[in-house]
């Protein structure tokens, strides 16, 4: 297997789909949006809209990201 993130958890986050939403916005399983042109990290917040906090560390590993 290929990880391309710090960490296997960040990998698994990263990566994490679900078969039931398919906006990962209203998925509440979805913690990491992943933007794979800019390399950013964001942490989503589940308020109903589009909202997320950007992250310069890992939550799981510390990693600078
Ligand atoms: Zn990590
Ligand atoms: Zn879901």
């Amino acid at each position: 297997m290929m990880q391309k993130h710090c960490c296997e958890d960040m990998d698994y986050h990263a990566n994490f789909t679900c078969d039931i939403h398919e906006d990962p916005f209203d998925c509440p399983d979805k913690l990491i949006i992943y933007n794979e042109k800019k390399k950013d990290y964001g942490l989503i917040i589940h308020d109903g809209g589009s909202s997320h906090i950007e992250i310069g560390f890992c939550p799981w590993c510390g990693s600078a990201l």
